[in-house]
């Protein structure tokens, strides 16, 4: 079966139990006795099947007595939900690998009560009769911002792609050079744009754009002026771009709507944080746009959702559209989004809302827990130091702006070993790498993780210590 493979492969592959003796293994036995034959035939077949690769790769085959460890793990892990919670330990506040935003207690809190049982979703306790899920967030997202009506569908992307959809398909809407905009993962502004039936009036240049340039692109066709944020690059040097309130004079004398795309959009000023600002929605609104869309799961520190804020009558148009039915949220997206604006009505966002908690986290607190990660792994014999860095937002906002950090820095002679050792644990661990060092940045570690992360630290640098003194690299 193996006739290409050299000698000393063959001698460890020679040296791999059948499934059959695997499970007469007392331990593996046992194992198939508690849990049923079945899964645990399947577990040591798929663990056999590892092993032979990383055999092929160049490791030795492991010593008989690691197989019910190893089987064990792997049906632990096969018992896990593909989905699973991590320890972010990057620094990036809004991680949009990592699930972006963290939930508020009192979110998840609201996501149980709603989800246990039944809830008044589409329902109206008055009357008792049928209510619109789109009554739940809107009146306090008026209140919040100032808008006229409000609208929550399953993402920003959904929510340009409704508005552009209901309100412009089959006719022109003007965009500045400047922001025909790749927001990530291959969502292209220019793109939706197309794709929703509207026709792309490219307008300025790609680093200047004044009002002229959108006056003279003005067509009985057009519909709208949109605006994008740029939200994940910079533009600096000889730039410039009408400010938000001459774009609504420009487009209301010409009969057009002003749709301004936030991307991220914040409730809260982040000046106050050593960051520059990042677009206020309530601004916006005050400026007099007359669509704005952002998203839940940025800066506003909620559940993945796209809000829409607008005028009365557009709004009420979307509502009707066929696509609100396709891109309309569930009850448990509601209930964390009330629960995460009603943070903000009492003032208490920055209390109580992870990201704005992580935004806020003061150095020398930072710096505290840094201090105390460093003398745990000191205690169990392990170098760690602490070194002065920087953490970022992410999530699209604030592109090449940080916070001041204190770092974890973990000396390791297998730097990506180690952290994929850490990514293995029950409870994963991701953190930064950077030369020969482990970096875990406090600010994203969320203050219930820190035993998990130790525990999950301790048991990768122990696994991977053993591994450099036996010379052995099937991990
Ligand atoms: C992030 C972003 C989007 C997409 O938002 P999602 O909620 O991820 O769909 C669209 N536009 C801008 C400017 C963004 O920053």
């Amino acid at each position: 079966m193996y006739t290409d493979v050299s000698a000393d492969r063959q001698v460890e592959y020679r040296k791999l139990p059948a499934v059959d003796s695997l499970l007469r293994v007392p331990a593996i036995h046992r194992l198939a006795d508690e849990l049923g034959v079945e899964w645990v035939t399947a577990a040591v077949r798929a663990e056999l099947a590892a092993v032979r690769q990383s055999i092929a790769a160049g490791a030795t085959a492991p010593a008989v007595d690691l197989w019910p460890e190893r089987v064990r793990q792997r049906l632990e892990q096969s018992s896990l939900c593909a989905l699973r919670p991590l320890v972010n330990a990057t620094g990036v506040v809004i991680h949009t690998n990592l699930g972006r935003a963290p939930l508020s207690d009192a979110a998840l809190a609201a996501v149980q009560a709603v989800s246990v049982g039944y809830s008044n979703l589409e329902y109206d306790l008055a009357d008792g009769g049928r209510g619109s899920r789109h009554d739940h967030a809107r009146h306090l997202l008026c209140e919040l911002t100032g808008a006229e009506d409000a609208m929550v569908v399953n993402n920003n992307a959904a929510a340009i792609y409704l508005v552009l959809s209901a309100l412009c398909a089959g006719s022109e809407v003007l965009l500045s050079r400047s922001q025909l905009v790749e927001i990530g993962g291959g969502f292209r502004i220019p793109d939706v744009l197309r794709q929703s039936g509207a026709r792309l009036v490219e307008v300025g240049t790609t680093n200047r754009t004044h009002s002229d340039d959108f006056a003279q692109a003005v067509t009985a066709a057009s519909t709208a002026l949109l605006r994008v944020h740029s939200s994940n690059f910079k533009q600096i040097g000889f730039v410039a771009m009408p400010a938000l309130a001459t774009l609504a004079t420009l487009a209301h004398q010409h009969g057009l709507l002003l749709i301004d795309d936030l991307g991220s959009g914040t409730l809260l000023e982040t000046t106050p944080f050593g960051l520059s600002a990042e677009p206020l929605i309530q601004q916006s609104v005050a400026a007099g746009a007359d669509l704005i869309t952002f998203s839940g799961d940025k800066l506003l520190g909620g559940p993945q959702a796209g809000l829409i804020l607008g005028r009365a009558g557009e709004v009420a148009r979307l509502r009707r559209h066929p696509l609100a039915r396709a891109l309309r949220v569930d009850k448990l997206t509601l209930a964390a989004l009330e629960a995460t604006l009603l943070s903000y009505r009492r003032g208490r966002a920055l209390q109580e809302i992870p990201v704005w908690q992580m935004i806020a986290a003061s150095p020398e607190e930072l710096a505290a827990r840094a201090r105390h990660w460093q003398a745990t792994l000191t205690a169990q014999g392990f170098a760690a130091q602490l070194h002065p860095g920087f953490s970022t937002v992410g999530g699209g906002a604030l592109p090449g702006e940080t916070q001041p950090t204190t770092l974890l820095a973990i000396p390791h002679a297998a730097p990506d070993r180690a952290a994929a050792a850490l990514r293995s644990q029950p409870v994963p661990v991701v953190c930064r790498i950077q030369q020969d060092q482990l970096l875990f940045d406090p600010r994203t570690v969320l203050p219930g993780q820190e035993g998990v992360l130790l525990q999950g630290l301790l048991a990768a640098l122990q696994r991977t210590a053993r591994q450099e003194e036996i010379g052995c690299s099937s991990f």
